[in-house]
């Protein structure tokens, strides 16, 4: 009968410590930690989807001296198949 009771208790326990630390798993991460992340303020655009973003996380590429930038590689591929069918 002890043994049960523990049991009991030892669940009750650990039923107790998951709540908890669901509670503390789901308030670390708010959402309002979504500042700007850009440390220089630097923010260059992206001239196929027209989108701003810090130059530091923005993909370079020289083109004909010019530098442009890219949010990723899909819009760097785009931007050089248009240079390429324009020429
Ligand atoms: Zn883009």
């Amino acid at each position: 009968m002890l043994r049960f009771i523990i049991f009991v208790l030892l669940l009750y326990l650990i039923l107790r410590l998951v709540s908890f630390w669901r509670r503390i798993s789901r308030s670390s991460s708010p959402p309002s930690s979504a500042s700007p992340p850009t440390l220089s303020g630097r923010m260059v655009k992206d001239e196929v989807c027209q989108m701003y973003l810090p130059r530091e996380n923005a993909l370079r590429e020289i083109i004909d001296g010019e530098e442009h930038f890219f949010c990723s590689a899909e819009c760097r591929r785009k931007c050089l198949e248009d240079r390429k069918a324009k020429s």
